[in-house]
């Protein structure tokens, strides 16, 4: 029974709106209901539940979120500022609720009013706002800065539609709209007096100003709006409350105005049609050649619109200038996307407020620090030098200027290497002429690091090295992180309970604690319950692949698991190939006995990267072909999850027994999904690559099933001219394997569809998939026979989990702070 009447409490003014006790609570949706959602009492359903109970908790935020940014101004404290183009921040009431500490007091008082939590839980439809794991990390460092009471504002694009939604026809892939924002999004407070002027395109003016001074304006031919959407973002058991700014792009003048003047209505709404599709839509990655104009204008919208922001709160809401920036704010560039900020901070310093280029430069460089997350070439961003100067031709001018100083800097210390000046220079000169920003953001930060100790050697010793050789000093690594509030304690509440019940509830705050768990790895009790709640955790995923692909698995089967973006760097066909391969042993011999699996795969492939959507389409082939057959069905079973996102990932990775990550050496930066299915107590099957090489470490080589070839070993490989078909000579059963895919064995007779997928591998295989094959066939074996044992494979469970605590993003966050950013704790009081 709902009581809609608001009954006046004597309680003070702001914990009747606030207060964090089940009547407030109760109290504080019930009035949401009334007064935000205004629907009749009988028409309410757990959606409009789930949008007051989000509003009650946002108040309460709201409370934080003031006292914090209050605290950090009134002691003049230094801000983190993390640039980035993707924040794939999941569900929000979840992680609120858990970091404020009122999951229990929630859950009862919406028990009063009737409803079930985990039902009005579940109605959250989740910001899709990135890709994968670069847009996730940026999530998970909010969490970790909130929660280490660290100033920080996250600035981004408020996407109108983010990461498309995946749906699965007949083995394909479709794309589908992700209308995230139809239902109104209950988090965001848009802030319409916080807005900017963008300009874009048109040219510039020289000019001498009444001092005498050479001067220099842009004369845009395009101006856009761009608003502040912001979302809170509340550290775990702490007042702090940081924000999340996402910059929303409007046309600047109001069309009916302008429709008055000129009479031309429809060109007037046009106008403000052209401008807000800066901000509609999230590009896929992957993406072969999205060199896309409008891909630049959305980097440079938010880019500008944050630092115009930073600008204005150093000038106008502290007694200081632009000139103490570095000591006020620290800007991270998440990648390059936001990398054109280096020369529209110039911008602003040396056009704006008349800054000499000498000190805007110094400025601007103590400001930035650049975060690279890829070595594959084909990622590393470049623009048509055309493209770039028709749209930014003022930024164009800087980018020159800077790098004329630059090179004479290289040539003084590298006299007569001109190869060296032509290798650094931030424009490339052969072919058609580019700008390459990871070369602008290098030069124009004062730190560079990798996302794991592997990447960032690499880095210095490839994509960087010239650079490395120049500035040693400017190089550091900070690997990746998770944050174990959503991705133990939201994910895994089986878990969170033992844990608590076992080492107390420090953990969450500080996972190196799960060592102490170390202690109760022998003990049989601990272990029945490990096995239990792992056993929980299968059987919860299974009913949701049962419910969305109809996909019927046992749990107590190895549960072999890889969910990431499709990609060959990934090699999710390596995968598929040894499960082809046990399928054709099983058929060769039925009375065959091998460990029972579940394959599960998850992830969405850019919607124009040919040869990933074969691979999805490869997945569910198999699949179909392998969950019909009585002969292998009761030993292996596949199943694609549809529309990976973080939604599920919540039940994904708490379910695994076997996390693949399996890329070619050298090609994956890092990797997270490693660290979320570590800490969840899965066994990696993978190469020495990205984190894998420190999650082994942390773990114990006995922990973890290490197969192929390594960094040193591929580059040999490549560099003696790699034939994949000597591979495929070599190996009978792969040979099978290949030609059941090529013969249409798993197509219905379609010789066609797999085609491409098998010659690239016969006769190219860039990512050295043929050349790890045996070796990953053989470790697969070791996983079997290892499955057999189980109380061992248990406690290497255990022991996965226990030493997975550097895996958090509040040790990555703190290091970033420390050697970095250079901003401390601020306490805040409310
Ligand atoms: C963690 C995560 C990723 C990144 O996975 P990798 O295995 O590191 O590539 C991608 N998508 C989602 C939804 C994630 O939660």
């Amino acid at each position: 029974m709902t009581d809609l009447v608001h009954t006046p409490q004597p309680t003070p003014a702001h914990s009747v709106r606030t207060g964090m006790d089940v009547d407030a609570l109760k109290q504080s949706v019930q009035d949401h209901l009334r007064y935000s959602i205004g629907r009749p009492a009988a028409a309410l359903k757990p959606e409009h539940y789930y949008r007051a109970l989000a509003l009650a908790v946002r108040d309460r935020m709201q409370d934080n979120r003031v006292a914090s940014t209050q605290t950090s101004m009134d002691l003049g404290r230094k801000v983190t500022c993390y640039l980035s183009a993707e924040f794939l921040m999941g569900p929000q009431l979840g992680s609120n609720l858990l970091n404020l500490g009122i999951e229990a007091a929630a859950r009862e008082a919406l028990g009063i009013l009737g409803q079930d939590i985990d039902e009005v839980l579940a109605c959250e439809e989740e910001p899709g706002l990135g890709n994968g794991g670069l847009g996730r990390l940026a999530a998970c460092y909010l969490d970790s800065l909130a929660t280490l009471e660290r100033p920080a504002i996250g600035y981004g694009i408020r996407y109108e539609f983010g990461i498309f939604d995946q749906e699965i026809h007949d083995g394909w892939q479709v794309e589908k709209t992700d209308n995230w924002l139809v239902n109104g999004n209950p988090w965001e407070i848009a802030k319409p007096d916080v807005n900017y002027r963008v300009n874009w395109g048109g040219h510039t003016e020289h000019y001498t100003d009444d001092a005498g001074r050479h001067r220099v304006r842009w004369l845009p031919d395009r101006v856009i709006k761009g608003v502040a959407y912001d979302t809170p973002v509340q550290g775990h058991a702490v007042n702090t409350c940081n924000v999340l700014t996402l910059w929303s792009a409007r046309a600047v003048e109001s069309f009916a105005l302008e429709a008055f003047n000129t009479g031309d209505y429809y060109r007037a709404v046009e106008e403000e049609v052209t401008s807000e599709t800066v901000t509609k839509i999230l590009y896929p990655n992957d993406e072969p050649d999205i060199g896309k104009r409008l891909r630049l204008l959305q980097q440079f919208f938010f880019v500008s619109c944050s630092l115009q922001h930073i600008v204005h709160i150093v000038e106008d809401l502290s007694d200081r200038s632009v000139h103490d920036l570095p000591q006020q704010f620290a800007v991270q560039l998440n990648d390059t996307h936001p990398s054109i900020g280096v020369a529209e901070l110039m911008r602003i310093l040396v056009d704006e407020r008349h800054l000499d280029w000498d000190e805007a430069w110094a400025i601007t460089v103590a400001t930035f620090g650049y975060t690279n997350h890829t070595l594959l070439p084909e990622a590393l961003e470049t623009w048509p030098l055309a493209l770039f100067g028709e749209s930014l031709p003022r930024h164009l001018e800087i980018i020159y200027e800077i790098n004329h100083r630059f090179l004479d800097e290289v040539r003084l210390r590298f006299p007569g290497d001109g190869d060296r000046v032509r290798r650094m220079s931030l424009i490339d000169e052969d072919g058609g002429k580019r700008v390459r920003m990871a070369h602008l953001a290098t030069v124009g930060s004062h730190a560079v690091n990798g996302v794991a100790a592997l990447h960032s050697d690499l880095l210095k010793a490839s994509v960087l090295k010239d650079f490395y050789e120049l500035w040693p000093e400017r190089f550091t690594n900070v690997t990746n992180g998770v944050t174990p509030r959503r991705f133990l304690a939201l994910a895994n509440p089986g878990l969170r309970r033992l844990l608590d019940d076992t080492i107390g509830a420090g953990w969450m705050s500080d996972l190196s604690r799960l060592t102490e768990v170390e202690r109760h790895v022998d003990d049989p009790e601990f272990q029945q319950r490990w096995r239990d709640i792992k056993r929980a955790n299968k059987s919860r995923l299974a009913d949701y692949i049962r419910s969305t692909s109809g996909v019927d698995l046992d749990p107590s089967w190895l549960f072999d698991i890889q969910v990431k973006r499709i990609h060959e760097y990934k090699r999710q066909h390596l995968n598929v190939l040894h499960i082809v391969a046990l399928y054709h042993r099983l058929k060769q011999n039925p009375g065959l006995d091998i460990a029972p699996r579940a394959f599960i795969f998850g992830g969405k492939a850019a919607p124009g990267y040919f040869i990933a959507k074969r691979i999805v389409k490869l997945i569910n082939a198999v699949g179909e072909t392998v969950n019909n057959d009585p002969d292998v069905n009761d030993h292996i079973k596949v199943a694609f999850v549809p529309n990976f996102n973080v939604q599920n990932a919540h039940l994904i990775y708490p379910a695994a027994d076997l996390s693949e990550q399996i890329s070619t050496a050298g090609k994956e930066a890092s990797g997270t999904g490693n660290m979320k299915f570590m800490i969840n107590g899965a066994l990696t099957i993978g190469t020495l690559d990205g984190a894998n090489v420190e999650i082994r470490e942390e773990a114990g080589p006995e922990n973890f099933f290490l197969f192929g070839l390594t960094v040193e070993e591929v580059e040999r490989v490549k560099a003696q001219g790699y034939r994949p078909a000597d591979h495929i000579e070599a190996d009978e059963e792969l040979r099978a394997v290949l030609s059941l895919i090529s013969s249409g064995h798993f197509s219905h007779g379609d010789t066609d569809v797999f085609r491409p997928l098998v010659d690239s591998l016969t006769y190219s295989d860039p990512f050295l998939v043929l050349a790890d094959y045996a070796a990953y066939a053989q470790c697969q074996q070791r996983v079997s026979d290892a499955w057999h044992d189980t109380d061992a494979w248990t406690r290497m469970s255990i022991l996965n989990s226990a030493r997975s605590g550097k895996f958090s993003s509040d040790r990555a966050i703190a290091q970033y702070c420390d050697d970095i950013w250079n901003v401390a704790p601020v306490t805040v009081r409310v």
